[in-house]
């Protein structure tokens, strides 16, 4: 009967393994040190705010959405806190029956294993959640060298320290005092969000009080299903239909959507705008991803002197560019002008060549042979080619000759 419990658990296995997975997969990172945004596959730059924002939007859509339509059922299903909080009394539970049934029930005993088996379990944790932040690589050198000197040692070694006594002390008591994510999903839901809720028309409650004993917020559901403290796990509708099921009849307590005990998912207008809002924002972010460059060419003309006269009489203008490889691979850019009849460019190497992830500046001339009757400002077209990736870009230029012909 006990089938939400049930699914709750392997839903923790899964949200741990995930957890584990990520950041050794680079699906969701942020690397602090080499200011990089890893979203699925995609290793965006610090400097592509564009995408990055709308990868935030919709993630934070996402989560008010499915907070005022599902709830608090990340609480009691994906939240970390949660999923480690019970782990961790789990461990100390079957820590201090094991060595009960070995004849060495001290309690001293069960303590020190308990904490040692803590230990070692939040320097995992610790490096996992770090490795969200900095490379696994660079993670796993500097704890091999117990590295708590410079900021990032003494940053691992406080998460260790914090989860550690998070896990032994303070576990789901975090939930009701410092979670900020219980206040905000009470702004956030609304009479058609679901609910834990208990309904007893027919005053078959028998007063067993199990509801209560298997919460594990230690909170009585049927007083209220707007107390802060519930995570809308569903513990207690196991418990009921356990205790009830025994006499033949249903339980009492269920999942509803809103306090009328509607079982049918509700669209209203609210959540048809908002679901727009996230497919907005998903679309938005799927086009920025779909038109990213992984080589980013940018070029501007230097104009501290608008031209100068070379010793050879031609007319010179000056320019600088900044190539960015974001790429995994090496990558080259050839540099073009387009309706500039005439024009020659001086430009130490053309192609460019730029290593993967490495950001190159630079800066050529383009002189053009001086013009009897030529124009004050040609317009012309600076093209690039991107090797091995076949993007070409057209910046659209000017060049500045001397107004009366030399
Ligand atoms: S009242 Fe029920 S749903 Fe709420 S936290 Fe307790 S056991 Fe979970
Ligand atoms: S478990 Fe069901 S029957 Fe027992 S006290 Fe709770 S609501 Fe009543």
């Amino acid at each position: 009967m006990a089938k939400w419990h049930q699914l709750r658990k392997r839903i923790h296995l899964l949200c741990f393994l995930v957890f584990l997975a990520l950041p050794f997969c680079d699906v969701v990172r942020f690397d602090i040190p080499q200011q990089r945004f890893y979203f699925f596959g995609y290793e965006l730059w610090i400097n592509e705010f564009g995408i990055i924002f709308f990868a935030l939007m919709f993630l934070m859509f996402v989560v008010i959405v499915a907070s005022m339509v599902f709830g608090r059922i990340y609480c009691g299903y994906l939240c970390p806190q949660m999923i480690f909080s019970e782990a961790s009394a789990w461990l100390q539970l079957q820590l201090r029956r094991w060595l009960k049934h070995r004849g060495r029930g001290a309690p001293w005993l069960a303590g020190a294993a308990f904490y040692g088996a803590l230990a070692v379990a939040s320097v995992i944790l610790a490096f996992i959640f770090i490795a969200y932040f900095v490379p696994p690589v660079d993670l796993a050198r500097r704890l091999a060298t117990l590295d708590v000197h410079t900021a990032a040692g003494v940053c691992g070694a406080s998460v260790t320290l914090i989860t550690f006594l998070d896990l032994a002390f303070v576990r789901l008591r975090f939930c009701t005092t410092v979670c900020p994510y219980g206040y905000l999903q009470g702004m956030l839901s609304d009479g058609n969000t679901l609910l834990v809720h208990y309904r007893d028309e027919g005053h078959t409650c028998i007063e067993c009080k199990k509801c209560v004993r298997d919460c594990p917020m230690n909170i009585d559901i049927r007083t209220s299903p707007f107390q802060i403290e519930c995570v809308h796990c569903g513990e207690c509708i196991d418990s009921c239909e356990t205790i009830l099921g025994r006499l033949r009849k249903p339980g009492l307590i269920h999942y509803s959507w809103g306090v009328e005990g509607q079982s049918r998912f509700p669209l209203d207008a609210k959540r048809a705008i908002l679901s727009l809002v996230v497919a907005f924002y998903a679309c938005g972010l799927f086009a920025a991803l779909s038109m990213r460059h992984a080589v980013l060419v940018r070029i501007a003309p230097d104009r501290a002197t608008l031209y100068r006269t070379g010793p050879d009489g031609r007319i010179y203008n000056h320019f600088r560019y900044t190539i960015a490889n974001r790429s995994h691979q090496p990558a080259a850019v050839v540099f073009s002008t387009q309706r500039l009849p005439g024009a020659a460019m001086a430009l130490a190497a053309n192609p460019v060549r730029v290593k993967a992830g490495e950001t190159v500046q630079g800066e050529f001339d383009i002189s053009m042979p001086p013009a009897r009757h030529g124009e004050f400002v040609t317009h012309f077209n600076l093209l690039t080619s991107t090797i091995p990736d076949p993007v070409t870009e057209t910046f659209p230029m000017t060049f500045i000759s001397p107004t009366e012909a030399q």
